[in-house]
Formats: C-alpha cells, sequence, structure tokens
C-alpha cells in the first residue's frame, strides 16, 4: 500500500505540526483506504500563518522594486527543486487527487510545471512603469507616471481537482508579483500544498512570504482568510457557491477577490466539421474521470446528424470499454472520483437524468468491482434539452450530455443559456465560420478547431458564474498587483 509522507503546516518559515498536534487521515480515492496523515491546522495556526505574511510584506523588502530581480531568481531556484520532485508530484496526484497514470505527467504534472515555466518567461514582459505624458492642470505641465506595485497580503485557496496547477498558478504569480502568500489548498490534497512549503524551506524564501495551511475543515482556514483585514486578496478556485460566499463575506473588508470557478462548456461540432466523427468522438468525457473546470461537458450537434452522432460517441465509447480505473496501469487515463461525497453527487446526477427524461447512452453505474474506491462508469446522456438541471448544474464527473440544435444561431443560444461562461470548442471546416461562432459565445475561451487555449503565457478564466479575473500569462502576475499614479509638474504652460 501506498504511504504519502506527512503533510505538515509551513508557517513563518518553519515545517510544523498543527497546534495541539492534531492532525486527519488522507483518503485515497483509489481504494478508500487511509494513505497518509496531515496536519489539522486551528484557527491560531491560521492566524499566526496570517501574521507572519503581513509582518513579511510590511516590514522587509520583499515586495519592493529593488527586490525584484532577487525575487524573480529564487522562484527560478524554487522551480528547479520542483523539477527534482517530479516523481512525488506525480505520487501526490495519483494517490491524493485520483490522477491515472496514463495523465498524470501530461496533465497535472508537465503542464503545471510548464505553466510555472511560462510565468518565468512573459515575467520581463509586466509593465511595471508606464508613463502617462504631460497635461496641463492648474497653470502648469504635469508628467505622470503609473507605477504597478504588489497588491499584499494574498490568500490563495484552491481545490482538489488539479491542485498543483492551481497552486502554481496563483502562488508563483503571486511571489513574482512581490506579494507574500498564504496557500490554503483543498483538505483532500494537502500533501500537494504541503509541498510548496517544504521547498519553499529549501529554496530559502524568508520567513513569512510563503506560508501553507490546511485542514479537515473545508471552511475554516479559508473563512478567515476571506474575512481577516489583514489579507488583501483572496484568489479562489473552486466552485461558484464557495466563489459567491467568499463575495459576500469579504465585502465586509472590501476584500479584493480573484475568482476562478465552475463551468459546463459547450462542445459545438458544426455540419460541415470536417471530420464529424473524430470531433464528436473525442468529447467522451473521461479523463480525469470528467473533474475539470474546463471540460467540454455540453456536446451541442446538428439535429439533422444527430442519430449519426449517438451511433459515432456509442461507437467510441464502447471502444474506450473497461479500460480504465487500473491504478497500476500506465495506459489508463481515467480513475475514481475524488471522494464518496463526490461519487453520491455524481450518481445523484444520473438519476436526476433519467427523471428528467433524459436517456442514457451509456453507463450510468458506479463501479465497486474496480476496487474500495469512488469509481463510475464513463456515461453519456442524449436527447437532452438544454433547460434540463444535468444540462445547466455542473456535475464534474465522467457525465456528458448531448443536445441538438438547428443552426448555427440556434447553437449559439444553447451555448448561451447557461450561467456559465468559462469554456468551450467549435468544429467547422470553414474556418471563418467557426470563429464567428466562437466570438458569439460568452465564455473566457473558445477553442477552435481544438486549438489550445490554454497555456500558461496565455491569460484563463470565466465570464458570468465562472469567475472574475484572469489567471496565467502577464494578466496573471498583473492581477497580484496595483497601480499607483505619480505626478510632478514640469513647467508653466504657456498663456493661450
Ligand atoms: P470547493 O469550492 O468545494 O472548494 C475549493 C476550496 O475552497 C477548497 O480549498 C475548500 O476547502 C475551500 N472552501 C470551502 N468552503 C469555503 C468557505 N466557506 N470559505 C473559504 N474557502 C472555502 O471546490 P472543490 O470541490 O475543491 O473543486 C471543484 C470546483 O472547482 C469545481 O466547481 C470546478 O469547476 C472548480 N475549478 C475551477 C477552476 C477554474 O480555473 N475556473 C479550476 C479547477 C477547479
Amino acid at each position: 500500500m501506498t504511504t504519502l509522507p506527512d503533510a505538515k503546516l509551513f508557517i513563518d518559515g518553519k515545517l510544523r505540526d498543527a497546534a495541539g498536534g492534531r492532525t486527519y487521515d488522507i483518503i485515497s480515492p483509489w481504494t478508500g483506504e487511509v494513505v497518509g496523515k496531515a496536519a489539522d491546522a486551528s484557527a491560531e495556526d491560521v492566524n499566526e500563518a496570517i501574521a507572519a505574511a503581513r509582518r513579511a510584506f510590511d516590514e522587509t523588502n520583499w515586495g519592493s522594486d529593488e527586490n525584484r530581480q532577487t525575487r524573480f531568481e529564487l522562484v527560478k531556484k524554487y522551480r528547479e527543486l520542483f523539477e527534482q520532485n517530479r516523481d512525488r508530484l506525480a505520487a501526490l496526484a495519483v494517490h491524493e487527487a485520483g490522477a491515472a497514470q496514463g495523465a498524470v505527467f501530461r496533465a497535472h504534472v508537465n503542464m503545471a510545471l510548464d505553466g510555472w515555466d511560462d510565468y518565468l518567461a512573459v515575467f520581463p514582459k509586466v509593465e511595471w512603469e508606464k508613463d502617462y505624458g504631460e497635461k496641463e492642470a492648474f497653470g502648469s505641465i504635469h508628467k505622470r507616471v503609473g507605477v504597478r506595485e504588489p497588491v499584499g497580503v494574498v490568500g490563495a485557496i484552491t481545490p482538489w481537482n488539479v491542485p498543483l496547477y492551481v497552486n502554481i498558478g496563483k502562488v508563483v504569480a503571486a511571489l513574482l508579483a512581490g506579494c507574500t502568500v498564504i496557500l490554503k489548498p483543498a483538505p483532500n490534497t494537502p500533501g500537494m500544498g504541503a509541498i510548496f512549503g517544504e521547498l519553499a524551506k529549501e529554496a530559502g524564501f524568508p520567513d513569512g512570504v510563503i506560508n501553507v495551511v490546511f485542514g479537515a475543515d473545508p471552511a475554516l482556514a479559508g473563512e478567515m482568510l476571506v474575512t481577516d483585514p489583514r489579507v488583501d486578496l483572496i484568489s479562489f478556485t473552486g466552485s461558484t457557491g464557495v466563489g459567491k460566499r467568499i463575495m459576500e463575506q469579504g465585502a465586509a473588508t472590501l476584500k479584493r477577490v480573484f475568482l476562478e470557478l465552475g463551468g459546463k462548456s459547450a462542445k459545438i461540432v458544426l455540419d460541415d466539421a470536417p471530420n464529424f466523427a473524430m470531433e464528436v468522438g473525442m468529447t467522451m468525457l473521461v479523463f480525469h474521470a470528467g473533474q475539470g473546470c474546463a471540460v467540454q461537458s455540453r456536446l451541442l450537434v446538428p439535429r439533422s446528424r444527430y442519430e449519426e452522432a449517438k451511433a459515432i460517441l456509442k461507437g467510441a465509447y464502447g471502444q474506450f470499454g473497461d479500460n480504465w480505473g487500473d491504478v497500476d496501469n500506465p495506459a489508463h487515463i481515467m480513475g475514481p472520483v475524488i471522494s464518496k461525497r463526490q461519487m453520491d453527487r455524481v450518481m445523484s446526477y444520473i438519476e436526476l437524468g433519467k427523471e428528467e427524461g433524459a436517456t442514457l447512452l451509456v453507463g450510468g453505474h458506479a463501479r465497486p468491482d474496480k476496487g474500495g474506491g469512488y469509481f463510475i462508469e464513463p456515461t453519456c446522456f442524449v436527447d437532452v434539452t438544454n433547460d434540463m438541471r444535468i444540462a445547466q448544474e455542473e456535475i464534474f464527473g465522467p457525465v456528458l450530455v448531448v443536445i441538438p440544435f438547428e443552426d448555427d444561431d440556434d447553437a449559439v443560444r444553447i451555448a448561451n443559456e447557461s450561467s456559465y461562461g468559462l469554456s468551450g470548442g467549435v468544429s467547422s471546416g470553414d474556418h471563418e465560420r467557426a470563429v464567428r461562432v466562437a466570438k458569439r459565445v460568452r465564455t473566457g475561451s473558445v477553442s477552435v478547431n481544438n486549438g489550445m487555449c490554454i497555456a500558461g503565457d496565455i491569460p484563463f478564466g470565466g465570464y458570468k458564474a465562472s469567475g472574475i479575473g484572469r489567471e496565467w500569462g502577464v494578466e496573471g502576475i498583473e492581477e497580484y498587483t496595483d497601480v499607483k499614479m505619480l505626478a510632478w509638474p514640469v513647467g508653466q504652460a504657456q498663456p493661450a
């Protein structure tokens, strides 16, 4: 049986147990068994972490202009230490987050570390100083310059689904901007947070610049960060429900909030898609058991080709077969869902889909025969209408819904009739037509003919209930800054 290293808190430069020594179990989604122990942070621990981050920001030169290059070098060194720990990162993704061996490096480790490299690469493009030129006021000419400064203490609250990727998305950007950080990973994935503390210590970050706290209670540490006036910005990735609560609770201290939330993205396959079978077949929601915020969980196909699409999907799922759910199989890309709770939730959506009148094309069952973990077979509903709850709500499991449309306008209408607006895709043999449709879809990114619109050097984020702000790219670093205007008189205005 795998055992992960104990997950320790990291507060004010020290790797520590929780005050009082409390711990909780880390449960493997593959087996339902304990694979490690994590410190269970108390309010006292979180309070110390906030105080340390505040001190490091207010009383050291961490965020200063002069320290920018040193910061950059330290973040580079930190990156090298993560490189040396690739195998441990993979083991954490597998045994904490339920990543399958065939996807773990590609989707969890490599993509995340590549994103880190992208941040380093775009860092020189951040405009720290902007010349706004001169302007006359009250008889004088004034020179105006905008300077970008770190926003201060950041509370980074992250989910369990792609924890390395999201932790890097926030921590690296905030550090490069000159902020100090308290990272609060999800209760299920404390080890993927703890490693940020361990390697920060090894890299030699000044005390308090990075802090990591986690605990069994999903809300305790996060709510403390959100409501504490010493925290300047909350960077949150997670569900829309919690995101809304963070906005409400943050209002009392007028917290800056940066939210990356849920999605129900539509892939639109237009009637002239050059390889219709491939376009339809590839939407099977199996990668990481469908637990991705940007997955295309609504497939929109022309009504004129709906029966054909059903047959293609039936064939594609048939071919995928039972080749999933084995933790040791390097070819498997699909494993369990994260927890018993999530399994119950996904299963209740499958029941709901049947009640709502959708037709189960494939799957629909839990698979306890795969082991003691949380296995649900790849599932696809057809005859779905967009007003059904299974078409509107984020299921966050291996459940695809397939909806017919009449024409381009109808496809756009269906794609947009969603409270979410994170991602999506359009496929067509006519590039101009695909781009036209993509531009009308109200989401933060749209993949045209399977173009890759998620990478560390370009911004990612949501419209509508999918979030506020942009992670990754120059924009992702700038989220952690404020702009201060400076102005000084440079001469007298000429009389008219
Ligand atoms: P979640 O909202 O349940 O939890 C996210 C984080 O918030 C966890 O660390 C949790 O402990 C913490 N939290 C819970 N209650 C809190 C509260 N009241 N105050 C402060 N913090 C609190 O989400 P999850 O189940 O961990 O992750 C799945 C969700 O994340 C999905 O909705 C998915 O779409 C979303 N997600 C979005 C993106 C994106 O970039 N848009 C990326 C990955 C995941």
